[in-house]
Order: structure tokens, then sequence, then C-alpha cells
């Protein structure tokens, strides 16, 4: 028997949202709150499509929460108490993604929005997932080696129910790496009985990783400056960089624009930076910081605030730290003529609104990005086929990704009359809402 087609609800049946949730973010705006300037910006690229009230409903609350608290049983032989989260946004493209970041900083609402940016970000770079993002509130440099890979055994333990290759699939984001990548997939595969390399990315090459991928997000920052500049009619050789965040992405990025020629005048980690007119060699820093250093006492450079560096006069500024830096109090001094978000969410709704009056040409974080989770996508389709392939191809087809968004972003910026953000996330939400009415309302 062939079904009938859903009756069409129009806008006055719509129904308001029925969703209680004691823990919902106050519907107060706070350019402080990252969620709420999530939900903003989603906010202004929806007014720009037609998309069915409750389909905006849908994506304007996450899919599901879960909050976990668990202890760790630390050298001393004390036992503390820890709380860790996992976000799921929406499971509508696929299984969820997203990192885990570990953080005395992490609260409910920032990975809330964080989860939500990797929904807009998959469906941009049209990967077959949804977003997620998880964070544990600890500050792992305060944990020894054998504490931090306690807790975090434990804390994949916790979050076991909604972890896994088909499900959700974690990856590194700020504080954690691929040795914390190894030890989620080893304890995964001990309570499955087999190993299943599949249930996270940017897992260390010796275990099922993809070759690139610890230099995937940092490279995709370097391809979309190169596009950017091109735009701009700035040669690469005659470029200036700052780079807010030396660490994965932000050190990463810094040494691909310096061998495309870019002179990076600017770095900074979370307890300072270093200011050269004459430009720095990014990987003197980095074998710096392999040693011991920070990115503070690299010997022969004058010392910049983060505060200062944001405000450089230089043509490219990278933000690769972490959200809310580029804010209403400091976006009208920002000089840089590009603005590329490495980090996610460095830059505020009010401070976006300064930006564009400014005329400067951002790069937002979805796409920006997106490189990292674009290679553990080739990651996961790599375990899942037990087939691996060379770092060239790798590279090329994540040159070849990222082109083919920012691309379709700077035709959305034409046909809408919108800043690039809105563009970015006008593309993702049409298509999400596309698959949502495409699928159908369950049952
Ligand atoms: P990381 O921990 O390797 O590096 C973060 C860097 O930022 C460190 O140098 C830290 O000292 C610095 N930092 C932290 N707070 C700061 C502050 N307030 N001011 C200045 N510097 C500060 O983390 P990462 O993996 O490089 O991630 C950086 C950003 O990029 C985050 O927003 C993350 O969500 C985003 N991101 C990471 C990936 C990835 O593949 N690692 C992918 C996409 C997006």
């Amino acid at each position: 028997m062939a079904l009938e087609p859903l009756p069409e609800i129009t806008e006055n049946q719509a129904l308001p949202c029925a969703i209680s949730n004691p823990d919902k973010p106050s519907t107060v705006r706070s350019e402080d709150n990252p969620y709420s300037n999530a939900l903003l910006q989603f906010d202004r690229a929806v007014s720009h499509l037609d998309l069915r009230r409750g389909v905006t409903d849908m994506l304007r609350s996450p899919k599901r929460e879960l909050t976990v608290n668990f202890p760790v049983m630390l050298d001393s032989g004390q036992i503390q108490m820890f709380t860790g989260y996992r976000v799921h946004h929406s499971v509508v493209r696929g299984p969820t993604k997203g990192g885990i970041r570990y953080s005395s900083d992490v609260t409910l609402d920032e990975v809330r929005a964080l989860a939500m940016w990797m929904t807009w970000k998959c469906a941009l770079m049209n990967l077959p997932y949804g977003g997620a993002k998880g964070g544990v509130i600890v500050n792992p440099k305060q944990l020894s080696l054998r504490e931090l890979e306690r807790l975090t055994r434990r804390y994949a333990t916790e979050i076991s129910v909604l972890m896994g290759p088909e499900s959700d699939i974690p990856a590194p984001d700020v504080g954690t790496n691929p040795q914390v990548m190894a030890w989620i997939m080893d304890t995964y595969s001990m309570h499955r009985g087999f190993s299943v390399p599949a249930v996270v990315t940017g897992k260390p090459v010796e275990i099922g990783g993809s070759l690139g991928r610890t230099e995937a997000t940092g490279r995709g920052v370097g391809f979309c400056i190169l596009d950017a500049l091109k735009i701009k009619g700035i040669s690469p050789e005659n470029a200036t960089v700052a780079i807010q965040g030396f660490g994965n992405v932000g050190s990463v990025a810094a040494r691909m624009v310096h061998e495309l020629g870019m002179k990076v005048i600017a770095a900074s980690c979370s307890t300072g930076g270093l200011y050269s007119s004459d430009g720095i060699d990014p990987f003197k820093v980095t074998r710096h910081l392999e040693h011991g250093g920070c990115v503070s006492n690299f010997e022969g450079v004058d010392s910049i605030s983060n505060e200062d560096l944001l405000t450089l006069d230089c043509d490219v500024l990278i933000a690769a730290a972490v959200e809310n830096q580029i804010t209403s109090l400091n976006a009208d001094r920002v000089k840089a003529k590009i603005l590329a978000e490495g980090a996610n969410g460095p830059t505020t709704p009010e401070a976006d609104d300064i930006l564009k009056d400014k005329g400067t040409f951002i790069i937002p974080d979805i796409l920006c990005n997106a490189g990292g989770v674009t290679v553990s996508y080739l990651e996961w389709v790599q375990d899942l086929q037990s087939f691996f392939w060379p770092v060239d191809e790798i590279n090329r087809k994540l040159q070849y990704l990222m082109a083919r968004a920012f691309e379709s972003v700077t035709e959305t910026v034409q046909r809408y009359g919108v800043s690039s953000r809105e563009a970015a996330q006008i593309l993702a939400i049409q298509r999400i809402s596309d698959a949502i009415l495409i699928r159908g309302i369950y049952p």
C-alpha cells in the first residue's frame, strides 16, 4: 500500500518549541557565551533561508547531551572527581563527529556551541557526518602522564554509551592529542573484545591513524589564506602574518605560510607572545617548544601580549587559540586585512559587525579550520576499508575539498549579498534542512 505524503504544515500551524530543559542557556544574549554566539550566527544565516519553522527549531537545539561525573585515582592515592560532557548536535547526515577538549575553562555551553559548529562544518564540506563535541573540565598540564591516561580511559568508558564507529567518532582538540586518541581507541576496543580503529580519528599512524592528519587543520588554513590573498590582490611574498595560538593548528599554519614565502612577524601561546618585524622562522620556534621552551621565551625577538598581537598591523591574522578573542572590545583596533579563523568561534557576532564595516576579509572557522575534520573523515574511511593511502594522495584530496568549499562560499557571498560566515552557514544549513525533509520526521 502506498504511503500518503505527509501533510504540509504551514507556518501558522507550526507548534512552539515545547522542549523544557533546566540546563538550557538563558535567552538573554551574552557576548561571552559561545553558545549564545553560535545561536545568533545561526539566526542570522537562517534569516536568508526559507526554512520550515520546525526544522529551524530542530537545528537550534542539540540532539542529545550527556554530563558525566567520574572519579580518577591520582598518583598520590587520592580520588578526585571530574566532570565531562559529550554533546551531539545533529545526526541527520550521518554519525556525529567532533573533538574532545581538556581544559579548566570547559563549560556545557561551550561544548554545545562547538558541537553546533561541527554540524555546519561537516555539512559545508559535504562530509557524511553530524556535529558533536566533548570536553572534560581539567587542566591536563596538572596531571602526570599516568593520571591523564586513567582520566582518559574513565571518560571514554563513561561516554561509550554514545561513542562508536557508526555512531559518534571523537578526535583531538585543545588539550588532547594523538596519544589521548590512542587510549580512547584502546579502551573502546578492550570493551568490544577486538580492535576498533575507526572509533576515533587523529590517532597515531601505527594504530590506524592517517598520514597527514596532524598537519591537516593547519594545511587547510594555509590553503584558505592563499585563496583569500588572491581575492585581495596581495602576493604571498609581500604578506605579513601574525598568529595567535601556536599549538597544533597555529604552528602548522605558521610553518606552511612561511614555506609559501609569507613573513611571520608574531606568534603567541596562552602565556604571551613573540614579535619581530624582520620575521621569525616558525620551524625554529617549533624546535624550541619541542625542547621544553615556550613561545614567550624564544630568544632574539621582542615579546608581545596576546591583546597587542591581535591588533598588529599585518596582512593576515590567524586566530588559532580559543573562542571569543575578537570581540566588541577590540575589533575596531584589528588592522589585519584578512582574518583566518583557525580556532572555532574566535570572533563574536558583535565583532563581526565591526569587522564588516572595516572591510576585513574573514575566512570563517567552519571553512578555515575544516581541514582537520576532512582528513579525519579520510582516516575513518581508511580504517573502515583497512586500506591506507600515501600522504600525497591525502594532501591532494584535502586541497581539492578545501578549494571546492572555498569556491562555494565565495559564490554564496555573491548570490545572497551576505558575509562569508553567513554564506558558509547558509550552505550548510540548507543541506541539513534538505536532508531532514528527504528523510522525513519519524515516525
Ligand atoms: P592546542 O592545544 O594544540 O593549541 C592551542 C594553542 O592556543 C596553545 O598554544 C595555547 O597556549 C594557546 N592558547 C590557549 N588559550 C589562549 C589564549 N587565551 N590566548 C592565546 N593563546 C591561547 O589546540 P589546537 O588543536 O591547535 O586547537 C586550537 C583551536 O583550533 C581550537 O579552537 C580548536 O577547537 C580549533 N581546531 C582544532 C582542530 C585540530 O585538528 N586540532 C581542528 C579544527 C579546529
